[in-house]
């Protein structure tokens, strides 16, 4: 009867551990797309931005204004 209810113990514990495992891998999984942003250098003065906030030239540069990609254009 103790040895049953030992095994039982042991048995939820490791369903506990896996299921929190399985949930922390989840939530980095989800949070790894947020973290990563890719950042693109200005072609004429070299800052480094958020490829989402600089302008693309035809050429495929990059720059942080529209005088810069004016200038160097
Ligand atoms: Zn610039």
């Amino acid at each position: 009867m103790m040895l049953r209810l030992l095994l039982l113990t042991l048995a939820i514990w490791i369903a506990v551990v896996l299921v929190r495992n399985a949930l922390r891998r989840r939530q980095a999984r989800q949070a790894r797309p947020a973290d990563r942003v890719t950042t693109v250098q200005c072609a004429r003065c070299g800052v480094h931005l958020p490829v989402k906030l600089a302008l693309q030239h035809v050429d495929g540069r990059h720059y942080c204004s529209p005088e810069h990609a004016r200038d160097d254009g």
